[in-house]
């Protein structure tokens, strides 16, 4: 039989020498700080909590950073908190935290308080940002002369709403400029890895030919080399629609993907399959805003009549089976006759 050296009562099993009444009596189960600094960025208005930025509320980011730095007496467990805060002003919050503990077997409930301080800071990501920080350069260009401003913007939305979309949960994203130039656009990116995605993206989806350099930029903070990547991707001439020559055969180009592409021959409407290494045989005949229009005269299956749309006279031309024909289709010639394009 063991006795509690303080009150002196018998019992089976003592706490460092104590019984659960005396050991609870007065301790203080959590600690907290006089006050705690909590980090908001100026910019952007996220909390450093946890070690990392994140958007929280003023309040709920002053009592996370309370708890943030709760500490529990040695052999006591923190179950369960609940936190209630008071503004002081706008910037400072005293938060108090309860806890439910577990020490030994006893359950107990302990209370601690104390002074959370927001500070204005600009974090990591937007200090890059204002600094234009980038790691890799996603140069955009045409092997025509320049880029049409059709595809310009349409390559635009296409890297920037990646980039927003993704930023949310890799905080490592952001576009540092975007500069339109040399008939082309050039994206200065905050990461090589974002930029190789991109360069992906973007060539697959116009069949385009991928050229990469690395560049010397200066060292890390560790000392190490430093490079900036250079992506390059160069857009063919070709666009989904345009009428072009495969094999010495004249094709309506149907689609663009990853892997390839879809022809269509303009002279039986047959579709074939063209893989990427490949495309870049294609060659335009006639961009489809080159392709005329002419007016139809009668429908019909296979042929329909049309208006030649420099001669005027009435021509026949093949269409495919169960085409729906409008008041005009679009044509083009090749070697002297007219073809309807789909
Ligand atoms: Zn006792
Ligand atoms: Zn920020």
């Amino acid at each position: 039989m063991r006795f509690c050296v303080k009150c002196g009562k018998d019992l089976e099993r003592t706490i460092g020498g104590l019984c659960t009444d005396c050991y609870l009596d007065g301790r203080k189960f959590t600690t907290l700080p006089h006050h705690v600094d909590l980090e908001v960025c100026a910019v952007c208005g996220e909390y450093y909590l946890g070690g990392k930025w994140a958007p929280s509320g003023r309040r709920k980011a002053a009592e996370d950073a309370a708890v943030e730095h709760l500490g529990a007496l040695n052999g006591s467990r923190v179950k369960f908190v609940e936190t209630f805060s008071e503004e002081q002003d706008p910037r400072t919050y005293l938060v108090k935290v309860i806890s439910e503990m577990a020490v030994e077997d006893v359950e107990v409930e302990a209370e601690a308080s104390t002074i959370v301080r927001i500070k204005n800071t600009v974090c990591k990501r937007c200090s890059r940002i204002q600094g234009s920080y980038y790691e890799s350069i996603l140069q955009v260009r045409s092997e025509e002369r320049a880029l049409d401003e059709d595809t310009m913007s349409e390559i635009v939305s296409m890297v920037t709403d990646y980039v927003d979309q993704q930023s949310k949960v890799n905080r490592q994203y952001f576009i540092s400029k975007v500069e339109k130039m040399h008939g082309g656009v050039d994206f200065y990116l905050s990461s090589i890895a974002l930029g190789r995605i991109m360069a992906k993206m973007v060539s697959d989806r116009y069949s385009g030919e991928n050229k990469e350099s690395a560049k010397l930029a200066g060292r890390t903070d560790d000392g190490q080399d430093m490079y900036r990547i250079t992506y390059l991707v160069r857009l063919p001439e070709f666009k989904a629609g345009d009428v072009v020559v495969y094999n010495g055969r004249h094709y309506k180009l149907v689609r663009i993907f990853g892997t390839g592409g879809r022809l269509l021959s303009l002279k039986d409407f047959k579709e074939i399959s063209i893989r990427r290494p490949d495309m870049p045989s294609l060659k335009v005949y006639r961009k489809r805003s080159e392709l005329k229009d002419a007016t139809v005269v009668s429908g019909g299956y296979p042929e329909i009549q049309i208006l030649d749309p420099l001669s005027f006279s009435t021509v026949e031309i093949r269409v495919p089976e169960g085409e729906m024909i409008g008041e005009t289709v679009k044509v083009t010639d090749i070697d002297g006759v007219l073809y309807y394009v789909p």
